[in-house]
């Protein structure tokens, strides 16, 4: 089986429909696994939300999917972020909200655990050291982790010596699943952070147990454009230029 793990889509059309065309370009996959924040930043929450629900597909909450729909708090978002949260909350329709509402915080499947942010903290929590790494191994029971939120698409896997290693994840790189427990970041969808402004994404392959990351072009003067239009904040538009 071929799943394609997608994260941090962030209610932008554009790159996910590239993502998309790109899965369906290699061969196609049999389920899409999704980590979270499909909506928030971006102009298209319910585009994105129903193209996903035309997948199949499996998914998280993130922490923007959850104040999209006010089960949390937005007081300590970015302001930009709060403003984008406010605005995303009232263009969801009564479909979405229940989508959104119905995601769970964590799912195991297989070898793997699905998460947002951290197995410890499945709503918040970044990963973005090898200590965190450590702290969070007992926090789930299955071999490898998957999780989103940071935007940067990352491996670190623990090491005999009992410490974790922590790499970059680089595009068209692949990985091989071996003994040792990992946790995986396939980068953001709709708002990269690494300084590279392309989609990311990733496909795992169960038969030859390999996870290969992908990056993907996609139109970003028209994500931009739109987000303009609405009004959303201009550091969110920006930053797509530059992905970060
Ligand atoms: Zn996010």
């Amino acid at each position: 089986m071929r799943y394609a793990i997608i994260a941090d889509i962030h209610a932008n059309l554009e790159a996910l429909t590239a993502v998309m065309e790109d899965i369906k370009k290699r061969g196609g996959v049999e389920r899409i696994w999704c980590l979270g924040d499909v909506v928030d930043y971006g102009p298209d929450p319910h585009e994105c939300i129903e193209l996903l629900r035309q997948r199949n597909h499996i998914g998280v909450a993130g922490n923007h999917d959850l104040a999209a729909i006010g089960n949390i708090d937005t007081t300590e978002f970015h302001p930009d972020a709060a403003v984008a949260s406010h605005w995303t909350s009232q263009q969801l329709k009564i479909t979405d909200i229940e989508y959104l509402r119905d995601l769970p915080l964590v799912i195991e499947k297989d070898d793997f655990t699905l998460v947002h942010g951290s197995p410890r903290n499945p709503a918040w929590e970044y990963v973005i050291s090898p200590t965190i790494v450590e702290e969070n191994l007992p926090y789930f029971k299955s071999p490898f982790c998957l999780v989103g939120h940071t935007h940067i698409p990352f491996i670190s896997r623990y090491q005999e010596n009992g410490a974790c290693s922590f790499d970059q994840f680089p595009g068209d790189a692949e990985l091989a699943l071996g003994p040792n427990r990992l946790i995986l970041n396939p980068g953001g969808v709709g708002q990269p952070r690494d300084g590279d402004p392309r989609a990311s994404y990733a496909i795992y392959d169960s038969e030859s147990i390999m996870v290969h990351l992908y990056r993907v072009a996609y139109d970003i003067a028209t994500t931009q454009a739109k987000m303009l239009k609405h009004g959303l904040p201009v550091n969110l538009i920006t930053r797509l230029s530059y992905g970060w």
